[in-house]
């Protein structure tokens, strides 16, 4: 364990909290289980702020994260990617927000197939999507600034947290609201806002 690791977050220690076979999954608990990859994900927790994170991906280009996990076989370890999670997500939203959000734009980042931007679109919400994975020709300072973002289950999954940040900072309106969510390290979500 490389003792000088410290976390993307806040800059604090970290300790090692488990290594786990790289085709593990969170299908795992539903009975699904991949034929184990023989390679050591190693997953470690900082001391200060509790960001659990795998330090080997962070010098993973978008190539690699492309071959490795986003790949034709990624809904097999996440099927509720493809259509139950943006349905659940478009309700909370619409409920949430009501016929207010019909005057505001609203960008998902991190949307992936571009589902729940779909969903509240047929809400009559102005939702578009963006996703690094998928709208490769796009760059972020492209799409311009938007009152709401929301970006659900991305925090986990990118490399560089404050960089994210950074980006999402920087297509919002003014007065604008961030809600996001991630996961505890339990396996629960937990919705943040700005
Ligand atoms: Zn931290």
């Amino acid at each position: 364990m490389d003792e000088n690791l410290l976390c993307p977050v806040c800059n604090g220690t970290c300790s090692l909290l488990d290594a786990v076979d790289f085709n593990k999954s969170c299908e795992e608990k539903n009975g699904k289980f991949l034929s184990l990859a023989g390679t050591p994900v190693r997953y470690v927790l900082c001391n200060q702020c509790g960001f659990c994170f795998a330090p080997d991906f962070a010098n993973w280009n978008p190539e690699e994260f492309e071959e490795k996990i986003y790949n034709g076989a990624y809904n097999l370890v996440d099927p509720d990617f493809v259509e139950i999670r943006p349905r659940a997500n478009a309700g909370k939203l619409v409920s949430m927000f009501g016929d207010r959000a019909h005057s505001i734009k609203h960008l998902d980042y991190g949307g992936g197939n571009g589902r729940l931007a779909e969903l509240l679109r047929e809400s009559n919400w102005q939702s578009v999507s963006y996703d690094t994975f998928v709208d490769k020709n796009t760059r972020v300072e492209q799409l311009g600034k938007f009152d709401l973002i929301t970006a659900f289950e991305v925090f986990e999954h990118v490399p560089d947290v404050r960089k994210l940040m950074s980006d999402l900072l920087s297509l919002l309106s003014p007065n604008g609201l961030i809600l996001f969510s991630t996961l505890l390290s339990d396996g629960n979500i937990n919705s943040n806002q700005k």
